[in-house]
């Protein structure tokens, strides 16, 4: 089978680098030309563990291939999959200029049946916009012929998004077509080898699934740092907290781990766009302006823990930051808490010197030389007034602290992800601050 995936980001190029692993021949296309040159040379524009060896094999052994041009690689393909960004508009909701760009490039190009699907998280009722697209580029050219439309939303994680794409918790697919839906069972037939289903239903509904489950996992991060935050006050330790009520099977371990408010490219911007989905039909998702007020806020407790602990003084200080991505095994940096945390201490007039193991190319696009950029964690720690840790990197969990406290000005840890031992830390002489955890001094 034959497969073109448009789109060669974070979920198309891991979504065509998948399917081409599995035996299916891939064309990924992109409108970045610079993308796909250097693509076409082994160079990927992203980080994820375990793409780069998918990438140049499937490369070398011709199963996947990448060009700008859609209309010369689309004849034979039986599946297009749209996987383009949907940025959120000026007023939160996703904004479509992509998806149905891509839609109309399809309508124009295409030239026998075709399972069009949209990989991109885009609101209920995309597809219809997506088919009148490509029913009008097709009528622009007196070339009407057989397609389907279908919602196969992605559900990977970054860092571990190969993993999450070969073996799939479920592939949700919205579908309303009979013969869609068996070109896509053979399609994704390798991935169900594990047991997990393709979850079929109808396609306002998997538009809608996708959402639902961002918001839920973002519900999920805004309560335990609202319970966090609760717990500084009373004297709490939420550590305790959270083993306590997630050993209740109904709520579970996963995604009760309080921090500094969740980042990256989906969180903010999906939970943005279905409250404004809501909006527009006249129901208002309470909650979820909640998960996004209570989030915005938590990008900031670290600074006001810093700030009470140096009393204000902040101008002249210097803080060594560990970790910049949204989170670990990614160097995707956007809405990451780090750039919050960095602009607050610069303002205050602090000097700021950081490191991250793989995003520090990315956020240089971002921070330009406004911060020192240094070669290790130790280096960030050198000299500085306290160090703080944003993304919990495997690398940053056990740190030689002997080493650190000798480096440092003050021996004061903030740790934004709670994965440092406080107790410890007091032992050895250092002042330690965490999130729901009452500091150690
Ligand atoms: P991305 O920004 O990394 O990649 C999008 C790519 O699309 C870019 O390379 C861009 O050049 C290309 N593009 C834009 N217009 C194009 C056009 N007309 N023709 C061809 N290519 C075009 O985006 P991403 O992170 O991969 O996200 C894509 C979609 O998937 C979004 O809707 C996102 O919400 C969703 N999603 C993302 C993740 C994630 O973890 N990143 C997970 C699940 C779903």
């Amino acid at each position: 089978m034959k497969v073109v995936v448009i789109g060669t980001g974070y979920v198309g190029l891991v979504t065509g680098a998948c399917l081409a692993e599995v035996g299916t021949e891939v064309v990924c296309v992109d409108v970045n030309a610079e993308k796909i040159l250097n693509l076409q040379k082994g160079i990927l524009p992203i980080y994820e563990p375990g793409l780069e060896e998918i990438v140049t094999r499937n490369y070398e052994n011709g199963r996947l291939s990448f060009s700008t041009d859609l209309a010369s690689v689309i004849e034979g393909a039986a599946v297009a999959f749209i996987a383009v960004g949907t940025p959120p508009g000026e007023d939160g909701s996703a904004d479509l200029k992509y998806v149905l760009q891509v839609a109309k490039d399809i309508g124009s190009s295409m030239s026998d049946y075709l399972v069009v699907v949209t990989k991109s998280t885009v609101p209920v009722g995309t597809a219809v916009k997506v088919n009148r697209e490509i029913k009008q580029a097709m009528m622009d050219r007196d070339a009407l012929m057989d397609y389907d439309v279908a919602s196969n939303p992605e559900f990977l994680k970054e860092g571990a998004a190969v993993q999450d794409f070969l073996k799939p918790d479920r592939i949700v697919i919205g579908i309303n077509s009979e013969r869609a839906k068996s070109v896509l069972e053979q399609l994704y037939h390798p991935f169900l080898l594990n047991g997990r289903p393709i979850v079929f239903m109808d396609i306002a509904s998997a538009e809608m699934t996708k959402y639902a489950a961002n918001a839920l996992l973002a519900t999920k991060i805004s309560f335990i740092n609202d319970i966090a935050n609760l717990c500084d006050l009373v004297g709490a330790d939420v550590n305790m907290v959270r083993k306590g009520i997630g050993s209740d099977p109904r709520i579970g371990h996963s995604f009760i781990y309080p921090g500094i408010g969740y980042g990256g490219s989906c969180f903010p911007k999906d939970v943005k766009a279905l409250a404004q989905t809501g909006k527009e039909y006249g129901h208002k998702l309470r909650i979820l302006e909640a998960v996004e007020a209570v989030n915005d806020d938590q990008k900031k407790v670290m600074f006001e823990k810093i700030w009470r602990h140096f009393d204000g003084q902040l101008t002249g200080k210097v803080f060594g930051i560990w970790g910049l991505s949204f989170k670990p095994n990614t160097d995707d940096m956007r809405e990451a808490s780090s750039l919050v945390l960095i602009a607050s201490l610069l303002q205050a007039g602090a000097k700021v010197q950081v490191f991250d193991p793989v995003a520090m190319p990315e956020a240089r696009r971002e921070l330009g030389n406004e911060v020192e950029w240094c070669t290790d964690m130790y280096a960030a720690a050198a000299g500085a007034d306290a160090v703080i840790l944003i993304t919990e990197w495997n690398e940053f969990r056990l740190p030689d602290w002997p080493r650190v406290k000798t480096l440092l000005n003050e021996p004061v840890v903030f740790d934004g992800r709670n994965i440092y031992d406080l107790d410890f830390l007091q032992k050895n002489g250092f002042s330690s601050y965490g999130i729901g955890i009452s500091p150690r001094s």
